[in-house]
Formats: structure tokens, C-alpha cells, sequence
């Protein structure tokens, strides 16, 4: 069986439905399919699944967690929290027993990707963390357009959020540029009339865009004719079907370890494809909050009287070169995130925050995935494994930001036993980036040119945080929507009139 489609997304992640909402906005009419390994567990497709009641969320978590059997992330991390330090609800280790360098690196395999399970946090980012080779005013304008996609807004203040902040803004006083300072963060989330919060997903980006959306379907090889992709072989996992999907354009935004790997099983194997593997080297702590924080708020109910979601408190203070080289994330919460003896540490009524920061991981060929050309993974694709160490340069910075959080805690509580800073296992962020980096150098040390166009092909085209060139701890979504954005004009050009 064969189908026929102007353009075939595969992935449909927040990066895959960018695509297919731009290429429709700026021609419309065209006919665009997207498949996607992984089964339909919200509604509508690709909603985050915190949308969903209570009782539902945790079956849609688990049906996103790859085959059958495919290990979760708990039993590699120290322990687990919800939001974006580290939460492993949603998602499967990427290659079990293959990924001693990164033992927490996992992947969602669901409609709307890792989508469907994230924070929401879109910050931009700054500094030498941006594309250097995408004039800065054409970056901005993608960066305005990816949040108009994706919702972004600065969700309202609760008055512990507001004592917090302004203790945060004293510590550091007059240290970090204006625009810099502690501040809520941006977020993909629409605030309802009623407090709640609609978390922003794949769904939110995609819209009503009209989409063939065909899920638990692997794209198994990309069809290659010289310079030009035609279309792909994609197989229907639960009965078994193969067909070939044609197409003038194909996009993937299959994150960043399935989209090198569809390439190398296609044949397309360029040398910088699954090096310069990146993500953001995390430090983690927890703090109970003085009653220094209760008195600024001038309340003391108890915090999980006062929000409906408990993290609709999080601040960050941003990344800005040499001053304050990572990023810090500072999630209020009434729950801790492991059982905590209170006996032990003071906790007032404002209860707690998780604590991070974000170091760069500064990218280096050797640091990449290896595909296997006789193993397969748990889909039948060729087996990943994963090279890579965080060095002694990413060790001095990890020492510092250690030493940051401790300043930052001592200024609004204590850390709670076991809540002292800590280095997290590698892959802990859920930020994999580098993998098929954007270049300017022809291919030299990259996989895509500026508009995402893979070296040396006409009409085929990469999205997802695997384009990311740089040394970044900004979270990489909206980068990736911002390069989706740039990319999609270029989409366009290849289908005529
Ligand atoms: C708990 C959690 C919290 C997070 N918090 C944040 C945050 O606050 N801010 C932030 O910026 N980022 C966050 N992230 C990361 C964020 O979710 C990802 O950056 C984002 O989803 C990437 O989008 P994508 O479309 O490129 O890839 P994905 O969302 O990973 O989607 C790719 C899709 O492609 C599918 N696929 C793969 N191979 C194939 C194939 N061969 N055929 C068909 N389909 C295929 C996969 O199944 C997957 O569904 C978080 C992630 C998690 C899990």
C-alpha cells in the first residue's frame, strides 16, 4: 500500500506540529501528514497530560513509556520529583544497558512527545548561548513567533511567590543585569478564570491545523534518490503493516537520539550525525522556607490552600555570560519532593522549594550516540549507545553553581536533610541537544544548514533541541519552535505554487 502527501512530518512532538501549523498558515491547502510511533494518551492529541483529571494522568504517563517492559528512569535517579529538574513520570530509559555514560537520559514516545509530560518553562536564551550565525534580529522575530505558537505568558504571582522573588532580588542585588534579575518564568499555559492553569502541549501549538495524524506508526527508512527524499517506509506497530508514504517535503522532529538514528538507518550519515551530544548538567537541591517568607507574604495559610497547582510558583534567574553562567530554576512547593523528617529542619507554612541550577555542558565530538548496524532497541530501530562525560571544565562550573545554590538557600531557608546540592546523573535534564547541530560550515562539524535543511539534500528538513549547536542551560523547547519557525519558509519554497 502506498499514500501520497505534500508534506510528511514524522514526529509529533511540539517541534513536529510547529511545522505542520506553519507550513499550513503560510500555504494553505496543503496536504500534510505526521506519523508517530507512540499511541494517542490525551485528547485532544498531544495535550499535556497535567490537563487530564487526576485519575487519568498516570495511565497516560505510563502509555507513553515506550515498549512493553522498557525500564522507567526512577530506579537510575535519586529520586523523583514532578517538573522539569527531574521527573521520570511519562518517560523510558532511551537505551538500557547502553548508556552508562548518561544513565538517566530518557525518552516519551507518545502523541505530542515529551510535549505531553513537560514543565512548560520557555525561557530565551542569551548571550553565547544563541545561534551566532542567525543575525540576532531574525532569531528575536522567530523567538516572538514561537511564543505567539505556543502561548507563552508569565503565570500570576501567589504572595509566597512574591516574598521569594523579593527575597532573591535582594541577594543579589545589583549583581545581575536588570533584565536578568529573578523573575517568574516565561510558560506554554493559558490561566483560567478559575486559578487553574491549561498547560500548554503539542495541542496548543498545532491548533486546528488539518493533519492526517497517524500514531503508533514508526517511520522505519527514509526512501533516498540522490539529493532529494521521496517519501518513507513506515510500518503500522500494532498489526505489523508496512506501507510507503511519498512526499515532496519530509520533516523529522524525532528528538534528538530517534532522529539521528532514522537517519543512519536511511543511509544518511554524515560525520557530525549523534556527535557533540549536549544537554544541561544539573545541580539539585531542596530548601525548607524560613518564616522569614511567611511574614514578607503577610499570610500564613498553608500553601496548598493557596494554589491550585503547585507549580505555579517557579522562578528563574537566567543565564548571563560570566556573571551568573547558569541557569536557575526555583519551583515553591508545598510537598517535598522525598519524605523529609520535619522534626529535623524548620518549616513554616510556605513549606518548601526545589532548587536548580543548570550547567552547560560545552559540546565535544567525542560525546555522542553510536547506532548499531547488527543490535536493534525496543522498536527494531538500530540499538543507541551513548558516549559521553561531563568534564573536568563542566566540574569547575558545577563547583561554582554548588556554591551558588548554597549563597541563594541561606537567604530563604534551609536545605532539608538529603536536600543538599547534588550533582544529578547525567541525562537527568531531559534537554538532549547537539546531535544533528545546525552549522554554517557546509557540514564540516554539522548536520543542517540555518533553515534546518539536512547538508546536501534539497527537501529534507530536521527539527527538535538535536539542532542546537551551542553550549546552552536555557530549557531548549521554544529554541527549537523559534528554528521550526525559521525553517518553515524554506518548507514552503520546495512545494510551489
Ligand atoms: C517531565 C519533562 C519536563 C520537561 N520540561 C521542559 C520545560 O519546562 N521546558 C522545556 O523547554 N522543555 C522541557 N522538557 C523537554 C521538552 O518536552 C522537549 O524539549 C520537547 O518535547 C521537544 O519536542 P520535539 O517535538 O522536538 O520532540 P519530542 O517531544 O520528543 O517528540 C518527538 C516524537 O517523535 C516520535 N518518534 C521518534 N522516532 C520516530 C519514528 N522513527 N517514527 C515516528 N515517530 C517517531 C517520538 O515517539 C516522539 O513522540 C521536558 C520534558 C519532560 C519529559
Amino acid at each position: 500500500m502506498s499514500i501520497d502527501t505534500d508534506v510528511l512530518i514524522i514526529g509529533s512532538g511540539p517541534v513536529g506540529s510547529a511545522f505542520a501549523r506553519l507550513i499550513d498558515q503560510q500555504r494553505p491547502g496543503t496536504s500534510i501528514t505526521m506519523i508517530e510511533l507512540g499511541p494517542q494518551v490525551s485528547d485532544p492529541p498531544g495535550a499535556n497530560v497535567r490537563n487530564l483529571p487526576l485519575g487519568e494522568r498516570d495511565a497516560a504517563r505510563e502509555r507513553s513509556q515506550g515498549p512493553q517492559g522498557a525500564p522507567r528512569g526512577d530506579s537510575a535517579r535519586a529520586f523523583d520529583v514532578e517538573g522539569t529538574i527531574i521527573s521520570p513520570g511519562g518517560t523510558y530509559l532511551a537505551s538500557p544497558g547502553h548508556q552508562s555514560g548518561m544513565p538517566a537520559a530518557a525518552l516519551s514516545s507518545c502523541v505530542g512527545g515529551m510535549g505531553v509530560h513537560w514543565t512548560c518553562a520557555t525561557p530565551r536564551p542569551n548571550d553565547d548561548e544563541r545561534i551566532p550565525f542567525i543575525p540576532a534580529g531574525e532569531l528575536d522575530a522567530a523567538f516572538d513567533e514561537a511564543e505567539r505558537l505556543m502561548q507563552v505568558t508569565t503565570l500570576p504571582e501567589n504572595p509566597y511567590g512574591s516574598a521569594i522573588k523579593a527575597i532573591l532580588r535582594e541577594h543579589f542585588g545589583d549583581t545581575l543585569p536588570d533584565d536578568r534579575r529573578p523573575d517568574g518564568l516565561p510558560m506554554s499555559a493559558l490561566p483560567q478564570p478559575d486559578g487553574s492553569i491549561r498547560w500548554g502541549g503539542a495541542d496548543t501549538i498545532l491548533g486546528d491545523t488539518p493533519v492526517l495524524l497517524r500514531a503508533d506508526t514508526i517511520a522505519r527508512r527514509l526512501l533516498v534518490d540522490g539529493g532529494r527524499v521521496t517519501g518513507a517506509v513506515v510500518e503500522h506497530l500494532p498489526t505489523g503493516e508496512s506501507e510507503t508514504i511519498t512526499a515532496q517535503v519530509v520533516v523529522v522532529a524525532a528528538n534528538a537520539f530517534q532522529t539521528p538514528q532514522l537517519l543512519w538507518a536511511s543511509g544518511i550519515r554524515p560525520d557530525a550525525l549523534g556527535r557533540y551530544l549536549t544537554e544541561h548538567v544539573l545541580v539539585y537541591s531542596v530548601v525548607a522556607l524560613t518564616d522569614d517568607v511567611v511574614t514578607r507574604a503577610g499570610i500564613d495559610t498553608p500553601v496548598e490552600e493557596l494554589v491550585k497547582d503547585p507549580t505555579a510558583s517557579t522562578f528563574g534567574i537566567p543565564y548571563t555570560a560570566g556573571i551568573h553562567p547558569y541557569r536557575t530554576q526555583v519551583m515553591h512547593m508545598a510537598n517535598p519532593p522525598f519524605p523529609v523528617d520535619e522534626s529535623q529542619v524548620a518549616v513554616g507554612a510556605a513549606r518548601f522549594v526545589a532548587m536548580g541550577n543548570g550547567v552547560r555542558k560545552f559540546p565535544r565530538a567525542e560525546d555522542r550516540l553510536v547506532f548499531s548496524g547488527t543490535e536493534v532497541d525496543g522498536w527494531g530501530m538500530p540499538l543507541i549507545s551513548v558516549e559521553y562525560e561531563v568534564t573536568e571544565r563542566e566540574l569547575a562550573e558545577v563547583e561554582r553553581a554548588s556554591a551558588d545554590l548554597r549563597s541563594v538557600a541561606e537567604s530563604i531557608g534551609a536545605f532539608i536533610p538529603g536536600g543538599e546540592p547534588r550533582l544529578m546523573p547525567a541525562g537527568t535534564s531531559l534537554h538532549y541537544k547537539g546531535t544533528v547541530r545546525m552549522g554554517d560550515d557546509g557540514g564540516a562539524a554539522s548536520v543542517v544548514d540555518d533553515r534546518s535543511r539536512v547538508w546536501g539534500f534539497e527537501n529534507l528538513f530536521l527539527g527538535g533541541n538535536g539542532l542546537i549547536p551551542t553550549a546552552t542551560v536555557t530549557n531548549p523547547t521554544l529554541t527549537s519552535v523559534a528554528l521550526a519557525v525559521r525553517a518553515a519558509p524554506a518548507v514552503v519554497a520546495q512545494l510551489g505554487d
